[in-house]
């Protein structure tokens, strides 16, 4: 339905210097259960085609559904590019331009009705206890096929599937009202949700449990921080300061900045503190082969023994900043202009038995599960909410603990990062808001277990 090929023709007829393209099909099944009944049951099906045109040193871009407006757009972008008012003209760095089909595997393929038949059946789970009041369940299987096609040669074909699973359960007693959600999922099939099922009991009866505890008092103290909750963590801010557009303070209204912006080799955490993004992870929503410039994807370091040592880049802040562009340019789907986006952004795995760190830990708090974040601009001044947390007095975990949400700042905190365990964990993250207009992404986060000061308070 859609010619790359003759876009791009097109495109260069009329004088734009770089173009590429990004023809999507992508077929999202969603089903959402609320108290055993069926709320929603939908299927979205969207096609069509980003073009990305580089016309004097300005980005230009169009999208469409229809593939007979493709010249008129390809026009008009090229007329936007012209009409923006340069600081600087825009330079590709160079890349290796590839030719590849990549079909991401699937150990357990996974349908409609068994999405359904699994909602269903965690539905029941978390209303098992009694005392949960209401269950939500959102199953979601989404069908990608991307083609990327530029006038340097690259022909790139991505295809995959991803299944996840939001959870949410929620107990009433005596005028309080406790919650707990959590995602579960990853790119690939049934294998994804192998867990799921513990996880919903586990919720349940933890919502539950919450009626009963108490709200901390306010204390800075030693932090043992689960993987998830490192996972929302490591998201706010390590991965959104590493993107180069927020370093750059360009489009601040959108992105916000990075408090350090141009600390680039200096210290900016403890010697355990180790961050990478990894679009290479098997399984998780930010695997990929090739971003959507067509760069070829790796492993980045960005946070080396506590030195900030590299930012997230596309071919256009790469070359701003005289480095290799590392894959990390993603749209959300053909409609919108690629940003720089997290791909899977995690702390690395240090050698801790993460029990060890709970019983090396004399008076403190671990704290489990993400929920809300509430970050400064600059991602500096940070707090994030908690599902839960535990007391832990010599070594032992105790009293449960609710409404809990957890205060810092970014380099005070990861300079008090004393221990991090060998549970190295990613957990899907599936809601991140960028851009203008806004591109909701899905990506990894994660980490091991990890130790910190911060304060921990109640919500009032
Ligand atoms: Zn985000």
């Amino acid at each position: 339905m859609f010619d790359g090929q003759k876009a791009i023709r097109i495109a260069q007829k009329h004088g734009a210097a770089y173009c590429d393209i990004r023809i999507e099909n992508i077929t999202k099944n969603g089903i959402t259960i609320e108290n055993g009944i069926i709320e929603q049951s939908t299927i979205i099906q969207d096609s069509g085609i980003g073009i990305r045109v580089l016309y004097d040193g300005a980005w230009g871009f169009f999208s469409t559904s229809h593939s007979d407006k493709i010249e008129d757009g390809i026009i008009s972008a090229i007329k936007a590019a012209k009409s923006i008012q340069k600081k600087a003209k825009i330079a590709l760095s160079d890349i290796s331009v590839q030719q590849k089909t990549i079909n991401y595997p699937i150990q357990k393929e996974i349908d409609v009705s068994e999405m359904t038949k699994i909602s269903q059946d965690l539905d029941k789970t978390i209303r098992q206890n009694p005392k949960i009041s209401k269950s939500l369940v959102s199953g979601i299987i989404t069908l990608t096929g991307k083609y990327f096609e530029s006038s340097e040669g690259a022909k790139i074909t991505q295809n995959y599937t991803d299944s996840t699973i939001d959870m949410v359960a929620t107990a009433h007693q005596y005028g309080m009202t406790q919650s707990i959600n959590i995602t579960e999922g990853g790119r690939g099939g049934l294998e994804k949700l192998a867990n799921v099922f513990d996880v919903a009991s586990e919720i349940s009866d933890n919502t539950a449990s919450l009626l009963d505890a108490k709200q901390p008092k306010e204390e800075k103290a030693a932090l043992v921080m689960n993987p998830d909750f490192v996972a929302l963590l490591t998201h706010e801010i390590l991965g959104h300061p590493s993107e180069a557009d927020r370093v750059l303070g360009k489009e601040m209204a959108w992105a916000g900045g990075a408090w350090w912006a141009g600390m680039l080799g200096q210290k900016v955490g403890s010697q355990s503190l180790n961050v990478i993004d990894d679009p290479t992870i098997p399984g998780s929503l930010g695997w990929y082969e090739f971003d959507d410039e067509g760069v070829k994807s790796q492993k980045k370091k960005l946070v080396e023994d506590g030195i900030l040592v590299n930012h997230m880049h596309s071919r256009e802040t790469a070359s701003m900043f005289g480095v290799e562009p590392n894959s990390s340019m993603r749209a959300t789907s053909y409609g919108f202009m690629p940003l720089i986006r997290m791909a899977c952004t995690c702390i690395e795995a240090g050698n801790w038995d993460p029990q060890e760190i709970i019983k090396d830990t004399k008076h403190g708090y671990y704290i489990s599960n993400m929920k809300v974040p509430s970050i400064d601009m600059k991602r500096h001044n940070w707090s994030i909410s908690a599902q839960y947390a535990h007391k832990i007095e010599n070594g032992e975990i105790g009293e449960l603990l609710r409404d809990v949400i957890i205060v810092g700042t970014a380099p005070e905190f990861f300079s008090s990062i004393d221990a991090c365990g060998n549970d190295f964990t990613v957990r899907p993250i599936t809601n991140c808001g960028k851009g203008d207009p806004m591109q909701q992404m899905k990506m990894g986060n994660g980490g091991p277990t990890i130790r910190g000061v911060a304060t921990i308070r109640g919500i009032s």
